[in-house]
C-alpha cells in the first residue's frame, strides 16, 4: 500500500515518530477506504506512545501551514493542514463496565488497540515508520472480508456489542453504506443484544440513521434494522406500517415495503436527507387513519393530514431538528396525494395555481416524492398514472412562467386595504385579503396590482364598505 502514503503529510508523520522512536499506524477507516478506493481526508493515526506529544512535533514541523487542537481528557489531538485532518491517539486497552458504553482506558499495544475496533474491516492498520513503510497489519483478516463484502466483529459479537451497542448501529450502517453483507454470527448477536440499544443516546443513534438514509439503496439498512428487531426499538412508528391485512377477499397493500420502495427510487435521485425523511414519513399516518367499508374498500382518508401531525411528536423523541428542516417535511408529507389527485382529475389551472401557491418553492422536491410514490405492480396503472403526472408537470411550468405564483405575494397589502376603506386592523381586512388571492389563484383576475386593487373595489362595495380616498 506504499503507493496511498506518498502524501506529504504521512511523509512528515513518519519521519517524526521515527525520530520520536515510536511506532505508528494509520489505522481505521481511512485504511478501509484506501482499499475501497473511497477517497477520504480524514486520517486516523494511533501511536504506541503518547499520540498528543507525537501530534505536537508534527505540528512544530509544519508551522503555521497547520493548527493543531489538543483533548487531553481524550488523549487526542487533532491537526487540519490543507485538505487532511489528521487524528492522533495514543494506542489503548479498553475494558467495559455493564451501565455504560464509556470504556475504562488503559495504555496499549497496537493489538490491544486492533481488539477494541467494531469490524475487522475497521481495523486494519498501516504501519508508517520508515522500516516498514506501508506493511499491513491485519490480525483478523479484515482484507478478506473487505473483498468479500462482509461485516463481522474482530472479537465474540455478542462481547462487541454488548460493549457498546452504537456497534450494532454503525454495523447496519455500513452495511448499508457500503452494500456489504452482515456474517451471521454478527447478525445473530445484533438481534440478541438489541435491547442494549437503550444505553445509546437518541443523538448518536440518529446519527447513524441518517447515514443509513443517506445510503445509495437505504432499504438494506432499515431491512437490517427490522429483521434484527433493532427497528422496533428506535422507531415504532414505522413499524406499524408492516402488513397487510384482507377482508371480504380485499387487500391493501404493505405501506412498510412500499414506503421502502418509494425511499430507494427517490435515493436514485436525491442527497437531500429531509426529502429522503418525507419519504420515510408520508404514509406515517396510514395505520391511523385505516378503515374498511364494504363499498369502497380500505380506505386512508386524511392519512397525510394525520401524518403531517405525527412528525413533531416523532421528530421530538428521535432528537431529530424541531426547525424549519421539520417544517418542510411535515409540508411535503402533507401535500404528497395533491399532485396524484391532481392527475387522476382533469388537471384545471385553477387546482394548479392552488398546488404552486401552497407547495411554493418546494414544488420540485414535492413533485420528485410523488414520483417516487407511483410504485403499483400494475404496469399499465403505473404508465397510466405517469402519464398524466407529465401533463400536471407541464402545466406546472406553463403556469409558473405566466402566473408567478410560486412566491406569490398579493399585490394588495392589508394597509391599503385599510387606507382605502378606513379600517382598523380587523377580520375584514383579511377577508378581502382572502378573495383576492382566491381570484388570482382561481383564474378570475391576473396576478398584477391594478387588477387587484379593482378587484378589492368590488368586494369592498359587495360588503357596504365605504372608501375613505374619494368624496
Ligand atoms: P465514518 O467516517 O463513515 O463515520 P469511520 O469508521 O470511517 O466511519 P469513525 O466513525 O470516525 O470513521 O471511526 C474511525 C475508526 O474508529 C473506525 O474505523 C473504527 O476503527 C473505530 N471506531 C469508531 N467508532 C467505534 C466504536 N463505537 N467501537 C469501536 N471502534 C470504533
Amino acid at each position: 500500500m506504499q503507493e496511498y502514503l506518498q502524501d506529504k503529510v504521512f511523509k512528515l508523520i513518519s519521519e517524526t515518530a521515527d525520530e520520536m522512536g515510536l511506532e505508528t499506524y494509520v489505522i481505521g477507516g481511512f485504511v478501509r477506504d484506501l482499499y475501497l478506493q473511497r477517497p477520504s481526508k480524514d486520517i486516523d493515526i494511533v501511536t504506541v506512545g503518547s499520540g498528543i506529544e507525537l501530534a505536537q512535533q508534527v505540528h512544530k514541523k509544519l508551522g503555521r501551514k497547520s493548527k493543531v487542537n489538543v483533548f487531553k481528557n481524550y488523549g487526542t489531538a487533532q491537526i487540519k493542514v490543507g485538505e487532511w485532518e489528521v487524528e492522533f491517539v495514543g494506542a489503548r486497552k479498553e475494558s467495559y463496565r455493564a451501565d455504560s458504553r464509556n470504556p475504562i482506558v488503559e495504555n496499549g499495544t497496537l493489538e490491544d488497540d486492533q481488539n477494541r475496533r467494531d469490524f475487522t474491516i475497521n481495523a486494519l492498520a498501516l504501519c508508517l515508520n520508515k522500516e516498514r513503510y506501508g506493511e499491513l497489519v491485519d490480525p483478523f483478516n479484515g482484507l478478506t472480508d473487505l473483498k468479500n463484502f462482509v461485516i463481522r466483529t474482530p472479537l465474540d459479537p455478542d462481547i462487541t456489542f454488548s460493549d457498546d451497542p452504537l456497534r450494532m448501529m454503525r454495523g447496519i450502517r455500513f452495511a448499508s453504506q457500503l452494500r456489504f453483507f452482515l456474517e451471521e454470527r454478527t447478525f445473530d448477536a445484533i438481534a440478541r443484544n438489541k435491547d442494549r440499544i437503550k444505553i445509546i443516546s437518541k443523538e448518536r443513534i440518529a446519527d447513524e440513521l441518517n447515514k443509513i438514509i443517506l445510503s445509495p439503496k437505504p432499504s438494506v439498512g432499515f431491512i437490517l434494522l427490522e429483521t434484527t428487531g433493532l427497528l422496533e426499538l428506535i422507531f415504532p412508528e414505522f413499524i406499524a406500517l408492516k402488513g397487510a391485512e384482507t377482508r371480504d377477499g380485499v387487500g391493501h397493500k404493505d405501506n412498510f415495503y412500499h414506503t421502502l420502495a418509494v425511499l430507494d427510487e427517490l435515493a436514485t435521485k436525491t442527497d437531500n436527507l429531509w426529502l429522503r425523511w418525507a419519504a420515510i414519513l408520508h404514509d406515517i399516518g396510514k395505520p391511523k387513519s385505516k378503515k374498511f367499508d364494504p363499498k369502497q374498500g380500505w380506505t386512508f382518508h386524511n392519512h397525510n393530514y394525520i401524518g403531517q401531525k405525527m412528525i413533531p411528536g416523532i421528530f421530538q423523541k428521535m432528537k431529530l431538528p424541531m426547525n424549519e428542516k421539520m417544517k418542510y417535511v411535515q409540508k411535503l408529507v402533507s401535500l404528497h396525494m395533491r399532485p396524484i389527485v391532481l392527475s387522476t382529475d382533469e388537471v384545471t389551472d385553477s387546482a394548479v395555481r392552488r398546488l404552486l401557491f401552497e407547495a411554493g418553492d418546494d414544488i420540485d422536491d414535492l413533485m420528485m416524492l410523488c414520483n417516487a410514490d407511483i410504485t403499483s405492480k400494475n404496469p399499465e396503472k403505473v404508465r397510466r398514472y405517469r402519464q398524466n403526472f407529465q401533463l400536471v408537470e407541464q402545466k406546472l411550468v406553463e403556469i409558473e412562467e405566466k402566473d408567478r405564483i410560486r412566491n406569490f405575494q398579493p399585490p394588495v397589502e392589508g394597509n391599503e386595504i385599510m387606507a382605502t376603506f378606513n379600517l382598523p386592523q380587523c377580520r375584514e381586512v383579511g377577508d378581502i385579503k382572502a378573495k383576492i388571492k382566491d381570484a388570482i389563484l382561481d383564474g378570475i383576475i391576473p396576478n398584477e396590482y391594478e387588477a387587484a386593487r379593482e378587484y378589492m373595489l368590488e368586494v369592498g362595495k359587495e360588503m357596504g364598505l365605504k372608501r375613505a380616498d374619494v368624496d
